[in-house]
């Protein structure tokens, strides 16, 4: 379909962007355009404005803190993501997540905040984030507040950002020493949704688990982290871990039953807690 014509405005940083935002009534933000552009193009959404900044410089890159935490520019592609030494060094898992996303064309447009602001219960981020312990940074007219992925992701197609307000970026602390994550996933078809996603992280210290983080993605609207399977694992030799049940009141939809998705769920899971321990021990 073709787009009725839309007012494109392009601010020059994050504070333009939101005075922007605030000053233009029914403007949305723009980034990658991934999945807001087919939005616009099936006729779902009607905003008046789009306010692009996929070219914020400020919003652009990545960048350590001193204390090695890694700052994430919400504009940042995928395909930045999966190919900068910066990003492989102190966090592996987030580069190999954005290598394996989709096709290049997504990579090359697709941004991690879009992805985040998206909050679709099947993207990738989310639950990796989570499991990450990662900030969100949310920039208002009244000034920045910071949250945590719990607090960000609301439910399906919901975060915290507010109609005027911008993520501007993603901060991910340094893992601790001995600490490994694995990703775990069942798609619908070759390139398509997950059905299900798992993400497991272990810190690993002498040879026993000292925290954890056990995170589901696309089973319910937002990642659901399994607070009760992480305290079952915390304690333990990695080697010894305890075998995951799991009890999800999950939803039938058109790509299966609840019943098949709690059961792939469970399987993701296991498969991702045993990537996880073959990793502490190399
Ligand atoms: C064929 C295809 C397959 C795909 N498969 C997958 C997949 O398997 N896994 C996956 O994770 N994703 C997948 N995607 C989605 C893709 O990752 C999108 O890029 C992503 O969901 C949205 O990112 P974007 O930068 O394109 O955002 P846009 O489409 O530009 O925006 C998405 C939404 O977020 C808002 N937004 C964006 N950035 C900000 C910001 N900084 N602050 C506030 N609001 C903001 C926009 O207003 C809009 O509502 C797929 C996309 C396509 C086209």
């Amino acid at each position: 379909m073709i787009l009725p014509p839309i007012q494109y405005l392009r601010p020059a940083t994050p504070a333009d962007a939101v005075a922007t935002l605030s000053e233009v009534d029914g403007s949305v933000v723009l980034a990658g355009g991934q999945t807001l552009l087919n939005v616009l193009k099936l006729d779902l959404a009607h905003p008046a404005a789009l306010v692009d900044v996929h070219r914020i410089d400020a919003l652009r890159g990545v960048r350590h803190t001193e204390d090695s935490a890694l700052v994430i520019g919400a504009a940042t592609t995928y395909a930045e993501l999966a190919s900068s030494p910066d990003v492989r060094r102190t966090h592996p898992e987030v580069a190999d997540m954005a290598a394996g996303l989709v096709d290049r064309q997504v990579r090359n447009r697709g941004t991690i905040g879009g992805n985040c602001c998206l909050n679709d219960p099947t993207n990738n981020f989310p639950p990796l984030l989570a499991a990450l312990d990662a900030r969100f940074r949310i920039l208002g007219v009244a000034g920045e507040r910071v949250l945590r992925a719990d607090e960000f992701f609301l439910g399906t197609l919901t975060t915290a950002v507010g109609r005027a307000e911008l993520l501007t970026a993603i901060e991910i602390p340094a893992l601790p020493t001995g600490s490994v994550v694995a990703h775990e996933h069942l798609q619908v078809g070759a390139d398509s949704w997950a059905l299900a996603r798992a993400v497991v992280r272990l810190d690993v210290t002498d040879h026993v688990v000292t925290d954890a983080r056990v995170v589901l993605g696309a089973v319910y609207g937002s990642p659901l982290r399994l607070s009760d399977v992480e305290r079952m694992l915390v304690g333990s030799a990695p080697a010894a871990l305890p075998e995951v049940e799991l009890d999800l009141d999950t939803a039938d939809d058109v790509h299966g039953s609840a019943a098949y998705r709690r059961e792939m769920a469970e399987v993701q899971l296991r498969r991702a807690v045993r990537a996880a321990v073959e990793r502490s021990g190399r």
